[in-house]
């Protein structure tokens, strides 16, 4: 089995080729750290999609903390970085994950929400695949009944995942599907329900007015529920995406991002300032098209792939 680093450095092939061999190839041309060094540096933050603001505010940042600890050359310099955004991620994870972990004993409802062609559905099917393996019993929930195509999309993941789903004809009531889906849950002794939701509907206050009932039809049908509300983000969109996040995350509450597709985008950097601007941990990212293309976001693992050339030896 790849180890963490490496599936995730090879699904961020890409951002990698662009971040940390423009900072290696820096170093090279400008051995001395000096206003030319940190202008590249901030320049090579910015094509990466960390944006303007946030690129200034990290090389201030690493500029004054080379200062202070003596930095001396560009390979400190990238370590320094490197502790910088993980700093900015919510610190080291020691090994610990920012995933809640379900108790196996009552009902966990995480309610999966994002824009359509985002990676919900792929998602989905990835985490139920997860959870089965980690010794949970998932039940997906299709709840997103504008789209015809959906539920059957989210069928067939649902058996390439090999997990039920409870779903209802098109055009049904998707907070009726939400309560019939934990309903389910409760018959067939499942512990994990994913309820899949709309991701566009004629306007933006339609959209979150649905997911808000749909938050309170299973708050109802299951006290507490949901227990996780999973943001997913597209990298390919990167910060475009943003202000739809927000609306989001101002009228449903979000618990934790999903960055999908880091494996075919450069821009992996983008999930710096998405992170700073909501506030909310990225919990998982996704690489790749197939089933096991999910892991979970450690920010070490992240920043090595982020940082270490391409050229690099992998441990
Ligand atoms: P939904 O509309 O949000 O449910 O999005 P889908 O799950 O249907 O995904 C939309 C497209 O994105 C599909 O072609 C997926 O194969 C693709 N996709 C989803 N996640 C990833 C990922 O991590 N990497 C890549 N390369 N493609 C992805």
């Amino acid at each position: 089995m790849k180890s963490l680093w490496k599936r995730m450095a090879g699904g961020m092939e890409k951002t990698r080729n662009r971040l940390a061999n423009g900072i290696e190839d820096l170093i090279k041309r400008r051995p001395k750290l000096d206003d030319s060094f940190y202008e590249e540096l901030e320049e090579l933050l910015i094509v990466s999609d960390v944006g303007p603001q946030l690129s200034e505010e990290l090389v201030q940042t690493v500029r004054e903390r080379a200062r202070q600890e003596r930095v001396q050359d560009g390979e400190q310099l990238t370590a320094l970085l490197g502790r910088v955004i993980i700093e900015l991620l919510g610190g080291p994870s020691n090994g610990d994950s920012c995933i809640p972990k379900p108790n196996p004993e009552s009902l966990h409802v995480i309610s999966v929400i994002g824009v359509n062609g985002v990676g919900k559905t792929t998602t989905i099917g990835k985490l139920a695949l997860r959870y089965q393996a980690e010794g949970h019993r998932p039940l997906i929930v299709a709840s997103d009944t504008f789209r015809a195509a959906a539920s059957e999309q989210l069928e067939v993941w649902g058996q390439r995942a090999g997990v039920e789903i409870v779903k209802s004809q098109s055009g049904a009531d998707p907070g009726s599907v939400a309560f019939d889906g934990i309903q389910a849950a409760r018959s067939r002794h499942a512990t994990v329900v994913f309820v899949d939701t709309a991701g566009r509907l004629q306007t933006n206050a339609n959209l979150m007015g649905e997911l808000q009932k749909i938050h309170r039809v299973l708050d109802k049908a299951h006290p507490g529920a949901p227990h996780e509300v999973l943001l997913v983000l597209d990298a390919v969109v990167g910060q475009n995406g943003l202000s739809q996040a927000q609306s989001f995350r101002d009228a449903v509450g979000v618990t934790g991002l999903v960055l999908t597709k880091l494996d075919g985008s450069a821009r992996g950097g983008s999930i710096l300032p998405i992170r700073r601007k909501l506030g909310t941990p990225v919990q998982w990212i996704g690489i790749g098209e197939g089933i096991n293309d999910l892991e979970p976001f450690e920010p070490e693992a992240f920043v090595e792939a982020l940082l270490k050339p391409t050229g690099a030896a992998i441990p």
